[in-house]
């Protein structure tokens, strides 16, 4: 979900803020602005688009002064649009804001400030921000109550950043992330460290509910009760800086290719977490587990290996649809939450619905700093290193192969996993992508893709789906084998291609009888497995290998189909359109 920026000190911020933005395209955004404030003057440019185009056509990094605000949005309220872009300025140009997340009562105050007397430019929820700063500022004179007061009138989630014509920041955090970074006489404030990383490593993860003052060279840091707040400085570790491209053309195919490393690195510096998590395990009186997006298809396959490899049960829970069941949480049970970035607002809910049933929180998640793992009883790392595209891909099989660890610990060993031998598989599938670039090329322009898959290859088949919905913008349903008659084979026709996940397990002929029927219909086959067949038109060959290893060796060639059909559409990979890498609104 979008970024906000801050700077405070003394260089000029509009260049530091914009390249800021740029490090953190990665969260999505569909527009970008900076305010910067100088001898006394808040001076404003925004547009649609991204950060470089933005920049290149209006020039935000020239904007003067030493202080501002920058962000970029990713629309809730309002349409894109340069006038719904932020910063937002306040009725007077004295303050301008950058906002993050959603204001859930902003229409009853905007009527309220429009009765008052107060104009609104843009549809977007966050104007109310600027003009409620403004009217307190007015009355009070006095930032602290303004922020005080302010933040008493709004409902919902969000992050802000005010900025002020003397040249102060505020900014307030509740339910979406806000870090500050201290520097030598100079303070940042951002969503995501990365926006600061290469000035300071010294931060201070502001908590829910607390605001911070930056006034030359101090800040305060208050809760909304308006009493000081407890914090801590602390060093981030400067690998999260380590977001380059490198030699490879996108992100996402650098992700791709570095599974093969990240398979072995999964869980490493957190072993003694996983061993917890398996006592809880086996102590629980129930098991749930939660994710959204790619980290819930992660959560079915969790949930096919634990049953099949020992026998135990385990719930899985859509995180946005906790709000609706929250009674079926029950104590003395822990609630295993699956989430990359940490800071999926879905997930954060769960968590908190768990915890007031009292069960103990486990979380699987990449950023030990995040919101996740600061609010959960035991912190697995993922351990995969930054993952910038959008879409998931090496977090996925880092995901699998922790909940692989915890079945091997489960089982005393007797599952027997080679991770070396995982590791070899991934490398083997990706040594040669020409076969797969042909298929890509194929699919292009087609309008729906059906992949289908059973027992433990289903979650699988919903997860290619999902990248080929998110890469290729083609409509892609994951659906399970045994299903095909019950429905879908009304859609199969000379138009459709439909991927067969098909190795050679206790699946294969059922999925090889589900490929003929669909054949017969006129509609195109790519099998994925490691047994050829002239009923596929495309075969995508798969390493032999262990039956444990197939969910990870399977999606590989998927992600990598995505990738490719995704260029020859000539869609942006790495930042697919509509869509945020960490979902922090609900
Ligand atoms: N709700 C605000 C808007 O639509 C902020 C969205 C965001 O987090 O980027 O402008």
């Amino acid at each position: 979900m979008c970024s906000i920026i801050g700077y405070f000190g003394k260089e000029n911020a509009a260049p530091i803020i914009v390249k800021g933005l740029k490090r953190m395209e990665y969260r999505g955004y569909d527009s970008v602005g900076v305010a910067t404030e100088s001898d006394h003057q808040i001076k404003l440019r925004k547009g649609i688009g991204k950060v470089n185009e933005v920049n290149s056509k209006i020039q935000l990094d020239i904007l003067p002064g030493k202080v501002g605000i920058g962000h970029t949005r990713w629309a809730t309220h309002g349409k894109v649009t340069d006038v719904n872009a932020h910063p937002h300025s306040s009725n007077s140009g004295r303050i301008a804001i950058v906002h993050n997340g959603i204001i859930e009562n902003f229409e009853e105050l905007k009527k309220q400030l429009k009765n008052e007397g107060y104009d609104f430019k843009s549809d977007t929820d966050s104007e109310i921000i600027a003009n409620l700063i403004q009217k307190y500022y007015e009355k009070t004179q006095d930032i602290k109550e303004t922020i005080l007061k302010t933040v008493a009138k709004i409902k919902g989630h969000y992050a802000f950043v005010a900025m002020f014509e003397n040249g102060q920041l505020a900014a307030a955090r509740f339910h979406e992330p806000l870090i500050i970074g201290v520097g030598q006489n100079e303070f940042f404030l951002s969503s995501d460290v990365l926006g600061f990383i290469e000035y300071t490593d010294n931060v201070i993860y502001m908590e829910n509910g607390n605001f911070v003052i930056l006034d030359r060279d101090k800040f305060q840091i208050m809760g909304f009760d308006g009493k000081q707040a407890k914090y801590e400085i602390v060093k981030v570790s400067k690998e999260f800086c380590d977001a380059y491209k490198g030699d490879y053309a996108h992100f996402t195919l650098k992700e791709i290719y570095e599974q093969h490393e990240t398979v072995l690195k999964a869980g490493e510096r957190t072993l003694e977490a996983i061993e917890k998590t398996v006592q809880c395990i086996k102590q629980a009186k129930n098991i749930y587990i939660t994710g959204s997006g790619t980290s819930y298809n992660a959560v079915l396959v969790a949930k096919q290996m634990l049953s099949r490899y020992t026998r135990i049960k385990a719930e899985p829970i859509i995180a946005s649809e906790i709000q609706f069941i929250p009674h079926s949480i029950e104590e003395n049970s822990i609630m295993i939450a699956i989430s990359q970035s940490g800071e999926s607002a879905d997930v954060l809910e769960v968590v908190k619905i768990a915890k007031l049933a009292k069960c103990k929180t486990i979380a699987i998640v990449n950023l030990l700093t995040s919101s996740l793992a600061r609010e959960s009883d035991i912190v697995i790392g993922m351990n995969c290193g930054p993952e910038i595209g959008v879409a998931a891909t090496k977090s996925f099989t880092t995901q699998l192969v922790i909940i692989y660890k915890i079945i091997q610990k489960l089982s005393d060993n007797i599952v027997d996993i080679d991770f070396a031998k995982i590791s070899k598989l991934i490398s083997e599938i990706l040594k040669n992508p020409t076969k797969i670039q042909r298929i890509a090329n194929e699919i292009k322009d087609i309008s729906d893709i059906y992949i289908l898959g059973r027992g433990m290859h289903y979650p699988i088949a919903i997860e290619a789906a999902l990248k080929l919905k998110e890469l290729t913008y083609i409509h892609a349903e994951g659906i399970p084998g045994g299903e095909l008659k019950h429905g879908p084979l009304a859609l199969m026709d000379s138009n459709v291609f439909v991927i067969i996940i098909n190795p050679n397990d206790s699946t294969y002929s059922d999925m090889l009888t589900s490929a003929r029927e669909i054949k017969v219909r006129g509609a195109k086959i790519i099998g994925i497995s490691d047994i050829e067949s002239d009923i596929y038109d495309f075969w995508v060959e798969l390493p032999k290998s262990d039956e444990i290893a197939y969910p990870i060796s399977e999606i590989i060639p998927i992600q990598l189909l995505a990738y490719y059909a995704a260029l020859a559409k000539n869609t942006d990979p790495d930042y697919p359109r509509n869509l945020a890498k960490s979902v922090t609104v609900k």
